[in-house]
């Protein structure tokens, strides 16, 4: 029998190509060889209050966003978490054995009690155990996660344990992080700092619907420095993650002509945006396109959507009334 891998994203509207490459990619090779459930996180999203108009839109853009990247709905269970409400049950279920110190222990919420004080909500104090309602909903083995989401997934296995033990059963399996190995990269921004991520900003990240206009606005304005002034010296952090963007999406040739060009000092960072921004262009192209077709068909999103829910919903249904039973309804 496959494994089962399950993961989820927050509905931020487009992503990007950090989690194009760091993510998704993956994933549409994950789906031949393993059960994928992938949903849209529109519970969790809900911490931050969205208007009814955002919360549908950046939904329903995440969807075509999957599709137009080769998530296929006859292969792997796609399907947007609030069409699934088992998941609050099981929720209510595990806060039952949640504590509160716990909780208040884990890092991403001890974050936002700093950055938000003003909006410190029971919802984002309890993210862990809707993340692991669901994860256990359908007893994933696996959950692919960045560095950041390690502490969530401990807790899952905890309360998988912890209602293991308190009703005797073995019914939960742990689920264990999903290691990408050597496919796992970091796509740095545009802005020098680190990462691509739409919390950098946007002006950080390229996203796979952008149209083509913007994505050469915004590498033209990426930050460099003022050229090598001797040959073959270490190129500074900044220059870096220009030529790993060049990586991904340029032929290696391209990358080897601007690396004897930074290596012998005839480098001009201006050739170097031109060519990442075209490169960039060409690749996200065939997405652009996949995406603007799939959110003009609102017919096709939909069926997409209620055919996932009918498969998360049997899975998920499976386990609620095994759970139940467990603990004595
Ligand atoms: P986020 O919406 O930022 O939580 O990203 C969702 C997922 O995309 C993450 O768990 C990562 O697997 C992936 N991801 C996001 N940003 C990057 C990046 N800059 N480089 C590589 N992977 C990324």
């Amino acid at each position: 029998m496959k494994k089962t891998v399950l993961s989820g994203i927050r509905p931020t509207g487009d992503l990007h190509l950090g989690n194009y490459f760091g993510a998704l990619k993956n994933f549409v090779r994950m789906q031949d060889d393993y059960d994928c459930y992938f949903f849209i996180a529109d519970y969790h999203s809900l911490t931050t209050h969205p208007t009814p108009d955002h919360l549908r839109f950046n939904t329903r853009r995440v969807l075509a966003n999957y599709l137009a990247a080769g998530l296929d709905p006859k292969k792997c269970t796609l399907y947007i978490q609030s069409d699934v409400p088992q998941v609050t049950e099981l929720y209510l279920f595990l806060n039952m054995n949640a504590y509160l110190g716990e909780l208040e222990r884990v890092t991403s919420f001890k974050d936002k009690v700093r950055l938000q004080p003003q909006n410190i909500n029971a919802g984002l104090l309890t993210y862990p155990t809707l993340m692991a309602a669901d994860i256990l909903l359908h007893n994933a083995d696996f959950v692919p996660v960045g560095k950041d989401q390690e502490q969530h997934l401990e807790m899952a296995r905890t309360y998988a344990k912890r209602f293991n033990t308190l009703y005797k059963t073995t019914f939960f399996k742990e689920p264990q992080a999903f290691n990408f190995g050597e496919n796992l990269v970091k796509i740095p921004g545009l802005d020098g700092n680190g990462k691509m991520g739409k919390s950098e900003g946007v002006s950080n990240a390229i996203f796979l619907g952008e149209a083509s206009d913007s994505i050469r606005k915004k590498v033209m304005r990426a930050v460099t420095d003022s050229g090598p002034t001797s040959p073959n010296q270490e190129q500074p952090e900044v220059i870096k993650n220009l030529f790993q963007l060049l990586s991904v999406v340029s032929t290696p040739d391209t990358v080897a002509h601007f690396n004897e060009a930074y290596n012998n000092c005839t480098i001009r960072y201006g050739d170097l945006k031109k060519q990442l921004a075209e490169d960039m262009i060409a690749f996200t192209e065939p997405f652009r396109q996949r995406i603007s077709d799939l959110l003009a068909d609102e017919h096709a999103l939909d069926t997409v959507a209620a055919e996932g829910a009918e498969k998360a919903r049997a899975s998920a249904q499976k386990t609620i009334d095994a759970v139940r039973s467990l603990i004595g309804f």
